[in-house]
């Protein structure tokens, strides 16, 4: 079930208790111990396993020839420290496993140990450095302290307003998902639920940029970006005051799609780059993906700006799916209106609702009950006319509708 490496792991201990039994092994590659790789398996009485936990790393490809020698070592674990002491190098070279997006790589390292004192208090910095580039990969001060924690960074907390669904369903407030920051000239990413330990003390400046790991919103060539000073600790971030809601709508639906996309392709790269987001494109009731970008229409003769419309986004970003999955396959979708009918599968498969759009027309919420079977059923009748000319003879709905009224509030 799991590639285990199990010729590499070494029992380290195991400790009974009245119920349970548990034995933790090390892991060791070609005898070099690996830092961080261990296993624990929970027994119970009669011996049989009742849990685990794996963080050991099969296939570790590295040469455990080190490029560089003990005086490289030592000088990267000392930068920074004054009041140098002792430092003594492990004649041990050890393997540091190193977390990537979507994998590990592995690092030949040397420990060192570096000895300081600062203000008059000891301290035993263990530092990891890469052995083959010099690198300091780690460091921690092995002497612990009962004095106040020192400056922890400046953390992130970002949040916008959005439609979530469409105009009609009050917009809430979402995590602004893999978000770009730059702090201090180095672009770092909000996380997946919003947020960010800057790891650098505040008050600092930064500049956030709606453009993050999987889309780069533009209304007329350009990104909304806004600076802020971010203090010491905890910072509530809104992006509300430096864009509007139909970039902030684009943005969190195309993360939504990303994040379904991974759920269901995990092992499907074709889509991990920051996909260029056009909102407000001159037209109206379209939107469209062009093979680079994926383009909505602004609000207008009756339609919502489809930036506004979850399903809408899904479905185009749908189709950049196609062109790139099949694409790593080798082949293209030269049906249309089987591409068609993907991309709207990528909606549904996320709304788990056969009605594709509701909420696109200006002056109809949802769908009139009764008729199930023609998908698209909502949307006014020149929506997707460029986009589905299969289905355009069942786009045809009664009324003139507007969307100047009420409180769907749309102005930046
Ligand atoms: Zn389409």
């Amino acid at each position: 079930m799991y590639p285990l490496p199990m010729d590499q792991l070494s029992v380290s201990a195991v400790y009974p208790t009245q119920k349970h039994t548990y034995v933790h092994f090390i892991q060791v590659h070609n005898g070099l111990p690996v830092l961080t790789g261990r296993v624990m398996v929970k027994l119970d009485l009669q011996g049989r396993v009742i849990a685990f936990g794996l963080d050991a790393y099969a296939s570790i490809g590295i040469s455990l020839n080190p490029a560089q020698g003990d005086a490289a070592a030592i000088a990267s674990a000392s930068a920074g420290l004054t009041n140098i002491g002792s430092v003594v190098v492990s004649p041990q070279l050890r393997v540091l496993p190193v977390p990537l997006y979507r994998g590990v790589e592995h690092h030949l390292v040397r420990v060192v140990e570096v000895a300081t004192t600062e203000n008059g208090t000891p301290a035993r910095w263990e530092c990891w450095v890469d052995a083959n580039t010099g690198q300091l990969l780690y460091r921690q001060n092995r002497v612990m302290h009962h004095a106040p924690p020192a400056s922890a960074g400046a953390e992130i907390t970002g949040s916008s307003t959005v439609f979530t669904q469409n105009p009609f369903i009050p917009a809430t407030l979402e995590p602004l998902a893999n978000l770009r920051v730059v702090v201090n000239g180095v672009a770092q990413y909000l996380d997946p639920s919003g947020y960010l330990n800057t790891g650098l003390g505040g008050p600092i400046s930064a500049t956030f940029f709606l453009d993050g790991r999987w889309s780069r919103v533009e209304t007329n060539g350009s990104t909304p970006s806004f600076v802020t000073t971010l203090q010491e600790g905890p910072n509530a971030i809104s992006f509300d005051s430096g864009s509007n809601t139909r970039e902030l709508s684009a943005y969190h639906h195309v993360n939504v799609i990303h994040e379904h996309v991974n759920t269901w392709l995990p092992t499907f790269v074709g889509m991990d780059f920051s996909l260029l987001t056009n909102v407000d494109v001159a037209g109206t009731c379209n939107a469209f993906y062009d093979g680079g970008s994926i383009n909505f229409y602004e609000e207008g003769g009756g339609c919502q700006s489809y930036a506004q419309v979850a399903e809408v986004v899904y479905h185009e970003y749908g189709h950049a799916i196609n062109d790139k999955f099949y694409g790593i396959l080798s082949s293209d979708f030269t049906n249309g209106a089987m591409n068609e009918g993907y991309a709207d599968l990528w909606a549904f498969t996320i709304t788990q609702d056969p009605i594709l759009a509701d909420g696109s027309s200006c002056s109809t919420p949802t769908t009139t009950s009764g008729d199930m079977t023609r998908i698209r059923k909502s949307i006014p009748p020149t929506s997707w006319a460029r986009c589905m000319p299969m289905a355009r003879s069942s786009q045809v709905l009664g009324g003139t509708p507007t969307c100047s009224s009420g409180a769907i509030s749309t102005s930046r």
